[in-house]
């Protein structure tokens, strides 16, 4: 991997664009994925293509050439987000967060997994032993949840179905020293129903090949995953390209590690197989997380001598979905998108604003589409599309799916991203009684209401809750703690799934809006899943509803660029005889400013404090353009 990028790589920032549309967007995507260039900045966000390739970015020396490093000191790279995190918190004692998004397949569970890796890498210089171990369950939990939570899909063969948020906890050396992982809407419907070409979680099919022969009498399994129900109907088994033996060995290990122990992982094992017998995976999955929360905890910290903690999070949660068919969990899901995606307008607009004001230059409002309009028809009190949902599933009686729909047209007639068949009955694609619209941010999505309140209201009988409390398996005991509720709690009404969603979503954003943040924008190149292959019309769509066009004139509307002075020199110092090969002008900004006189180009911009900042993109192009003679 070179350091420098030469001009045939394309533009290493989208704000370096000439112009902002879409095809100059592409282009530059294009170029640099074909030279192996994943990664592309806009500003500090960092645009990632998957490669479905190894490629030989990743490892120890990489590691190395980036520690430590400015973000533009180096091509952009996973690693240069993960430090830039890592230093905020570090030298800033600012809780950090890295929030990754994109769709299925599109890499954001690998980036996740490189960044951890990366903070594993450059931390604990002392090897303390407490430090490691934490790191240790830090990494391991991974392959841990991938087992229960993951799942062979059409779009992805290690597909989470699972949104993740993993805080891990640093101290005042800046080493970790515990961590806290939510989860997010499991989808257990995958236990029972399968579709074509797909499989079941990934832990079902590693007890079914991995155990040996004599546990596997115990509890009365037989190998072949064909002859089970739940395990056999997407019929995704003939490929057996992985290889679940050594993964059930793996994961089993890294239970062992984690702190596992036997009788839990034999506990474990029996529910797996209780469920092939029966229908409670959520619960096991909740547990499971419990379980390495609590080994995760920060304990042997001395608080005479600790300060608090300082915190990076990393969310790693399903992005945008549209499905020929699409019900209730896609409906959580684009909500939980237009949640991030209204945070990520306020962060980046704030954090302009915070540096605009920090640097000593005058705020200049952006414009720019706010989906609060959207966020609000879904979660609003009383007649948000959730709280109709809710108000359904507690009315006594029969109530239709049906009925449920006409309460939303009534209430959201003249709703701008809210349509149906009855308030638009030209429309063909859509099913009267049945389907209703919503124009997300990203797009339509025509959501179908059969099964929403049944989805809803999310029945366990209480009987049965209390039946597996009263196991005496502790292991079972403690996934049901609720089966211990006396009477009178059990009538009151629980809380439907929609309203846990909505509030998990809640606090998720509260928490996010409380850390600085960085973000990782995934796109996948192609559906096929294949190497050197840039499927430009399936891009366009990722760009487009990424809001990645938008972001980049965000950052380039009030002023197009903003360079600390001596990453502006370092780029731009040949074009000029006083700076060449390097400058007598006393200082960095001093050398700027003879720079900038000498191209004319002093007009258009405004001296920070520490940073340059250029107003019009078309000053960066001509300084682009005269580099580009140079070299
Ligand atoms: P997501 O979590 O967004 O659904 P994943 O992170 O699971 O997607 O990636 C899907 C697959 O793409 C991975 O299993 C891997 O084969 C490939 N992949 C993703 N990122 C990379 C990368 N940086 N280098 C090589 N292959 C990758
Ligand atoms: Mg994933």
């Amino acid at each position: 991997m070179e350091d420098e990028e030469g001009p045939e790589c394309g533009k290493p920032d989208f704000v370096l664009l000439d112009q902002v549309t879409m095809d100059d967007f592409m282009e530059n995507l294009k170029i640099r994925f074909q030279k192996g260039r994943i990664y592309t900045y806009i500003g500090e966000v960092l645009v990632s293509v998957n490669p479905y390739e190894e490629l030989p970015l990743y490892g120890p020396e990489a590691i190395a050439r980036y520690q430590g490093r400015e973000l533009y000191e180096r091509p952009p790279h996973l690693y240069a987000v993960a430090n830039a995190a890592y230093r905020a918190m570090k030298r800033r004692s600012r809780d950090t967060c890295i929030v990754i998004s994109g769709e299925s397949g599109a890499g954001k569970t690998e980036a996740s997994k490189h960044i951890m890796q990366y903070i594993a890498a450059v931390t604990n210089p002392s090897q303390r032993a407490e430090v490691e171990r934490v790191k240790d369950v830090l990494l391991k939990s991974t392959c841990v949840l991938e087992a229960f939570g993951n799942a062979r899909t059409n779009r992805n063969h290690n597909s989470s179905r699972f949104g993740k948020y993993m805080d891990i906890n640093f101290d005042f050396k800046g080493d970790p020293v515990g961590g806290h992982i939510h989860s997010y809407l499991l989808e257990k419907s995958r236990v029972l129903k399968q579709h074509v070409g797909e499989r079941n979680f990934h832990a079902f099919y590693q007890v079914l090949r991995g155990c040996e022969d004599e546990e596997l009498r115990k509890l009365h399994l037989q190998r072949n995953p064909a002859l089970y129900n739940f395990t056999r109907q997407g019929a995704g088994l003939s490929v057996l390209d992985t290889d679940e033996k050594s993964h059930h060995q793996a994961v089993t290990e890294a239970m062992r590690v984690i702190g596992f122990s036997p009788e839990e992982v034999d506990s474990v094992h029996r529910i797996l197989a209780a469920i092939l017998h029966l229908a409670v995976y959520q619960r096991l999955f909740e547990w499971v997380v419990n379980r390495i929360n609590s080994v995760m905890e920060t304990r042997g910290r001395d608080p005479r001598r600790d300060g608090k903690d300082t915190v990076i999070g990393v969310l790693d949660i399903y992005g945008f979905e549209v499905f020929p068919v699409n019900s209730f969990e896609q409906f959580c899901i684009n909500y939980c998108n237009e949640k991030l995606q209204q945070l990520f307008i306020q962060l980046i607009l704030k954090q302009e604003q915070e540096e605009y004001e920090r640097e000593g230059i005058t705020w200049q409002t952006v414009e720019y589409f706010n989906n609060a309009t959207i966020v609000d028809l879904v979660e609003r009190p009383h007649r948000g599309i959730l709280a109709v949902l809710d108000e359904a599933c507690s009315t006594a009686g029969p109530i239709t799916d049906r009925i449920f729909l006409q309460t939303l047209d009534t209430h959201h007639r003249h709703h701008p991203h809210y349509t149906s068949r009855q308030l638009c009955p030209t429309d063909k694609t859509m099913e009267f009684g049945r389907d209703f619209r919503i124009k997300h941010y990203a797009g339509d999505v025509t959501y179908s209401v059969e099964g929403f309140i049944d989805k809803n209201r999310d029945f366990l009988f209480q009987d049965f809750k209390r039946l597996l409390y009263n196991s005496t398996d502790p292991t079972l005991r403690a996934m049901w703690p609720d089966g211990q509720q006396d009477i009178t709690e059990v009538t009151k009404r629980p809380l439907t799934a929609g309203t846990l969603f909505k509030n998990s979503m809640v606090a998720l954003v509260e928490n996010l809006a409380s850390k600085e943040p960085f973000y990782v924008r995934c796109i996948k190149p192609n559906e096929d899943k294949v190497a050197k292959k840039l499927d430009e019309g399936h891009c366009r769509h990722q760009v487009a509803y990424l809001g990645l066009l938008e972001n980049v004139r965000v950052r380039r509307a009030g002023f197009a660029s903003r360079q600390p002075y001596p990453r502006f020199l370092l780029r731009y110092k040949m074009t000029c005889e006083y700076t060449w090969p390097n400058h007598l002008l006393g200082s960095d900004k001093a050398a700027v400013g003879a720079l900038l006189e000498q191209h004319g180009l002093q007009g258009d911009v405004a001296f920070g404090h520490s940073k340059l900042f250029i107003r019009s993109p078309r000053t960066l192009v001509m300084l682009e353009q005269s580099r580009a003679c140079l070299i």
